[in-house]
């Protein structure tokens, strides 16, 4: 039994990404559990060079520990994802030897221009299956000859039914409203989707709390841990938290930084304080530190009271 929390060290975490954590820890705390931190710098390229330590000394701050990961190491080590390929690797193998995936050659516009593309869901249009045709497929590749190969999952015609621990019954058609996703980019690096799954697996993680900006990768996921075997943890999509147009918080506006509040002279117990009012799980805001907050709680509260957040987040979930 593990609790995980997996930010992207691509900026400095932003107060939205903070309440994600405590919930995340909350979980872990409230349910006796472990909680591993992992780095997903996986996509290096956007990694910020600084992010990575900064992440860890603002969860420090906020008084949220972690009982394996950075700076303490552990049985599932490393866990940074750009240290993990081999493992990556190993997954990917076992769906090739499956015939779960296969090469595509498609370029954007290819993608965009099929006729039969009419979807489109919140990663652009529905990949419509043109490489799965080894004929088409050759054809494509003649088409870009220099173009370097991505590798895609053969979704099944299959509705995905999940019961996430805070939104409820989810359900998603893997072949209508998904389609076949990417694996493997073309420039070589492993999809986020794969990654994801092999390090839950791998890391036997039972509850993953999470923004609830990706309840719509969990059928996917769900599909994955499947294909390689692992046992489906439980998922627990939390509010996002909005800015006061609405809009969801951006690591690139930095206006709700942590660093602001920092300046402004707040203490942790403060910034806690509000994320936890935020979060409905406080009844006003006032300061209150990380261990309070946990013993003022159970599982099952914390649960009930995200359930019943009060504010109109669940706006994004009517995407699905
Ligand atoms: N790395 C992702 C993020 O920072 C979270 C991925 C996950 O929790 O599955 O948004």
């Amino acid at each position: 039994m593990s609790g995980r929390y997996a930010p992207s060290p691509s900026g400095a975490l932003h107060l939205g990404n903070l309440r994600t954590a405590l919930l995340a820890w909350l979980q872990a705390r409230l349910a006796d559990q472990p909680l591993i931190l992992r780095m997903e710098d996986l996509d290096l390229p956007r990694v910020k060079p600084g992010s990575n330590e900064q992440i860890l000394k603002d969860l420090r701050w906020l008084g949220l520990d972690w009982d394996q990961g950075p700076g303490i190491g552990g049985p599932c080590a490393p866990y940074e994802q750009s240290a993990r390929n081999p493992q990556y690797q190993q997954a990917f193998q076992q769906l090739l030897d499956n015939d779960l995936i296969y090469p595509c050659y498609c370029s954007r516009k290819d993608i965009q221009q099929a006729a039969s593309a009419p979807h489109t869901h919140e990663h652009g249009p529905i990949y419509p299956g043109t490489c799965r045709d080894p004929v088409k497929r050759a054809a494509i590749k003649q088409r870009h000859p220099d173009k370097t190969t991505a590798w895609r999952y053969r979704v099944p015609s299959r509705t995905i039914e999940f019961e996430d621990r805070i939104i409820g019954h989810i359900s998603q058609s893997l072949n209508r409203e998904v389609g076949d996703f990417v694996i493997k980019r073309a420039d070589g690096l492993f999809a986020y989707q794969l990654a994801v799954v092999v390090d839950d697996g791998v890391m036997g993680i039972t509850d993953v709390v999470r923004g609830a900006d990706l309840l719509d990768s969990t059928a996917r996921q769900i599909e994955l841990f499947e294909a390689l075997s692992y046992p489906i943890p439980n998922f627990w999509h939390v509010p996002m938290m909005l800015d006061d147009s609405g809009a969801r918080l951006s690591k690139r506006d930095g206006a709700d930084s942590l660093e602001v509040w920092q300046q402004q002279g707040k203490s942790a117990e403060a910034v806690v304080g509000y994320l936890a009012f935020t979060a409905g799980l406080i009844a006003e805001e006032r300061t209150i530190s990380t261990l309070e907050l946990v013993q003022g709680l159970t599982l099952d509260l914390l649960r009930d009271k995200l359930i019943n957040h009060p504010s109109g987040q669940y706006v994004l979930y009517h995407a699905l």
